[in-house]
């Protein structure tokens, strides 16, 4: 069991102002690992404090002085990479390879993007009529994470935090606590100087909101769940902050009947089941043209039954748990929402998988017949449970795909080079991905609607975390 109460606050691990224990469960057993400390609004003011008195140095440092940091972090992060993988496993229940290959790999891309970002950024432009446009560190930042993919959400605003010039102050999810405690002793490690990172675990209701409506913060950025991200905005309103939020998606995925689909459908449907579906950009809602409805429809039978859940200690390909019993509660419901509604259940349902009486473990599941107008196709389920529904012409599909509230990822499936561009342009989503195309490190991520506002990862992720400041002098006689 570690004993992890400490805050780090002004380059030291300092006790809380109060004592309040939490403890931090391992989802796929249901025993206690550790125990953090749950942060009050005074323990957010005193690591407020400190952010804001670094700030005045450490926005004076130069690129160099700050890619050099970032370079000796990324070192540090490969040398501790598989305590990190581990930690991840341990908390979120991510099975031990994919930890391994996804959720950590991702924290060395990051760096690499922002680094590569940094080394090309103009903190300063003359405009064609003369004026100086300068790019500033915008001041003191509020960082809230989820847990989902905890150190990719730490690595996308804590690194373009700090490569822009600002302090911050970060608080992840007190379900997945380990893996951010880890990178403040990386950050510690580099050299940062005291007070430019602090970490404060706690709740979102009390500690995110005093982050929010702290009169010393200059922006917040946050990601999760649509429900906090409208709090984080309405408690930011009164101090004028500026707010970038990376919230829930439904991306829809069109199979159109002239893609290779025998390949792409396996493919996304297994991209939907990864991280047990705890992705906000999974391809979660399938329009299938009617002509192959049935072929896919089979095809998706067979990946969802060879979908296999396992513990995550044990290396290989299946999914893990969900990351707590909230969550296992929540997606149990929408799956009976589902029946409910009268859509067909294909593979999977409510309960949990034979064998996984203990742990947070749900059945990989795939509806069929799914109206846009259900439950499981307009809420984010947030589990590994797919619905897939039929379309009959292009048109069509675009409309459903849009009809959403959400706009963060879309997919699309297509031999026709015309048809992928056509359909690309017309989706309102943030990131489109043809044809099985990833996300490449320092692309923008982000989306549309109530996907959220601002773009991570790389130049653009940078740019969120700076100012614009405009130098008029008298022009020459
Ligand atoms: P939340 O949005 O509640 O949690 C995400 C982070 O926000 C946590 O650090 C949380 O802290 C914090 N938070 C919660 N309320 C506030 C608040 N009022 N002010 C400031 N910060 C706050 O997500 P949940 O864990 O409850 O998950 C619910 C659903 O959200 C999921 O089912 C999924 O649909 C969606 N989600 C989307 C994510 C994404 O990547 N876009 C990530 C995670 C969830 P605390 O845990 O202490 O409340």
């Amino acid at each position: 069991m570690y004993d992890k109460r400490k805050f780090y606050v002004d380059g030291q691990w300092v006790d809380p102002l109060k004592a309040n224990d939490f403890q931090v469960v391992n989802p796929a057993t249901e025993n206690p690992i550790a125990v953090i400390s749950m942060g009050s609004t005074s323990d957010i003011d005193r690591a407020v404090a400190a952010a804001k008195r670094s700030f005045a140095s450490y926005s004076e440092t130069t690129i160099d002085e700050r890619i050099w940091l970032l370079e000796k972090l990324l070192l540090i992060y490969k040398n501790r990479y598989n305590e990190m993988a581990q930690l991840i496993t341990l908390e979120l229940g991510a099975p031990i390879t994919m930890s391994i290959e996804q959720q950590t790999h991702v924290g060395v891309g990051h760096l690499h993007g922002f680094i590569d970002a940094l080394k090309n950024h103009k903190s300063c432009e003359v405009l064609p009529n003369g004026d100086t446009v300068r790019r500033e560190p915008i001041g003191v930042c509020g960082l809230i994470t989820p847990w989902n993919w905890p150190i990719n959400q730490i690595a996308l605003k804590v690194v373009p935090a700090l490569a822009a010039g600002c302090t911050c102050v970060l608080k992840p999810s007190e379900f997945t606590p380990l893996n951010a405690m880890l990178y403040a002793e990386m950050i510690h490690e580099a050299g940062f100087p005291a007070g430019s990172f602090n970490l404060v675990t706690g709740e979102g209701a009390e500690c995110g909101s005093a982050l929010s409506r702290h009169k010393d913060i200059d922006m917040m950025s946050f990601t999760g769940s649509t429900r906090a991200g409208i709090a984080v905005s309405k408690d930011s309103a009164d101090t004028v902050k500026r707010v970038t939020l990376e919230l829930g998606g439904k991306s829809p995925n069109l199979v159109f009947a002239d893609s290779d689909y025998e390949e792409l459908v396996p493919a996304t449907i297994r991209e939907c089941f990864n991280n047990s579906g705890q992705s906000c950009d999974a391809p979660t809602r399938m329009l299938v043209e009617r002509s192959i409805y049935d072929k896919v429809l089979g095809i998706a039978e067979n990946i969802g039954l060879e979908t296999k859940v396992g513990d995550p200690q044990s290396e290989g390909v299946h999914i893990g748990p969900l990351v707590s019993h909230i969550q296992f509660d929540r997606v149990q419901a929408l799956i009976q929402a589902g029946i409910d509604e009268g859509a067909r259940l294909l593979v999977g349902g409510v309960g949990k998988p034979q064998g996984f009486e203990v742990g947070y473990f749900a059945k990989p599941t795939i509806f069929a017949d799914v109206d846009n107008s259900m439950r499981i196709a307009r809420e984010e389920v947030f589990g590994p449970v797919l619905a897939i529904m039929p379309f009959d012409a292009e048109d069509e599909a675009i409309i459903v795909a849009n009809d959403t509230p959400y706009g963060l990822a879309a997919y699309v499936q297509t031999g026709d080079a015309d048809r992928a561009e056509r359909v690309s342009a017309r989706l309102r989503a943030g990131m489109v991905h043809i044809n099985g195309a990833p996300h490449r490190y320092g692309s923008p991520f982000g989306g549309f609607k109530q996907s959220g506002n601002g773009r991570e990862g790389g130049a653009f992720g940078l740019e969120d975390f700076l100012e614009i400041k405009t130098i008029h002098r008298p022009s020459a006689a």
